[in-house]
């Protein structure tokens, strides 16, 4: 157990000690490429449909290659049965651009429009900083992203809702979080208003109210999220896309940072200021627990 799982595009399962990427890998150069990160649970890889979809989306906001969904399926599918079912996994997909010498190779007249992608699948073991997350919750700093929310739509070309690998920005957000003592970051617009975190979504809770900024705003779509309000709208919950300023945060029952392997961490202190559990916090994790056991459709995004 412990041991990686590494399974290639064209279904080869690959030792994932062995070096295996090109050293002119475009990921490697520019952070170019979009990757998916999954829960593999009870050896099913946890709302693949829905991470495949968005995996379609954000290949199409860098203009990737079309990912060959059925391709990416039968993939997952050798690497979570490779993984086995008695332990959680952590399985990214990963698409980059491919390699920098295949754009244009000198005086051959063989010069493909594009690079073949990279494409593959990895299944590592769940950080230790999840089970924390998931029992304990986690303190959080607010941080400002420096961007509007109007960029987004003006500004295609920021792919803010595409899950690209150039995640520098958002790792060093988390170190600096880290040395001021905080496990976690929400990022907030020039305007005040809450975008997400790092690697997840922000939801709140208020009465039976549960609040999520739209998309449009320039924040990634998250699965977990969405799990999230197909199970609580059944429940009765209203599940809404709309605005929250930072101090909202102040203002509400309970804060969340929903991502898909974390699943659900509620804010026990946001900057300095500690935020007790409510009641009904158990609730809010299991329906996210119920959300991601369901597959998805294609359609569903
Ligand atoms: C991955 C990610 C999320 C959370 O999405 P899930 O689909 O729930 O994992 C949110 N924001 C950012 C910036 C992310 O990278």
């Amino acid at each position: 157990m412990g041991e990686r799982v590494l399974v290639t595009l064209d279904g080869v399962v690959a030792d994932a000690n062995t070096p295996s990427l090109y050293a002119d890998d475009i990921g490697a150069l520019r952070g170019d490429g979009v990757f998916e990160t999954i829960l593999v649970r009870g050896g099913t890889a946890t709302a693949l449909e829905f991470h495949l979809a968005r995996l379609r989306r954000s290949a199409q906001a860098l203009e990737l290659p079309e990912p060959g969904l059925a391709k990416w399926r039968s993939a997952v599918e050798l690497a979570v049965k490779e993984w086995g079912a008695e332990e959680e996994g952590m399985l990214r997909l990963i698409y980059t651009r491919g390699r920098d010498s295949e754009f244009d190779v000198p005086g051959s007249g063989l010069v493909p429009d594009e690079p073949t992608p990279t494409a593959y699948v990895l299944v590592s073991p769940v950080p230790a900083r999840v089970t924390q997350a998931r029992a304990e919750g986690v303190k959080v700093m607010s941080l400002a992203r420096g961007i509007s929310v109007d960029l987004a739509q003006a500004a295609p070309w920021q792919l803010l809702g595409a899950k690209t690998l150039s995640y520098a920005t958002n790792m060093a957000a988390l170190r600096f979080a880290r040395r001021m003592g905080a496990d976690d970051v929400i990022f907030h617009s020039t305007e005040h208003r809450v975008l997400e975190g790092p690697r997840s979504t922000v939801v709140i809770a208020r009465d039976k109210q549960l609040i999520t900024p739209p998309a449009k705003i320039g924040v990634l779509p998250g699965v977990t999220q969405r799990a999230l309000f197909t199970v609580a709208e059944k429940k009765g919950w209203e599940c809404k896309y709309q605005s929250i300023f930072t101090a909202d945060l102040f203002d509400c029952d309970s804060i969340w940072l929903l991502s898909s392997v974390t699943l659900a961490a509620r804010v026990n202190q946001l900057d300095g200021v500690r935020l007790s559990a409510p009641d009904n916090a158990q609730e809010i994790m299991d329906m996210v627990d119920a959300g991601i056991d369901r597959p998805g459709t294609i359609g569903d995004w």
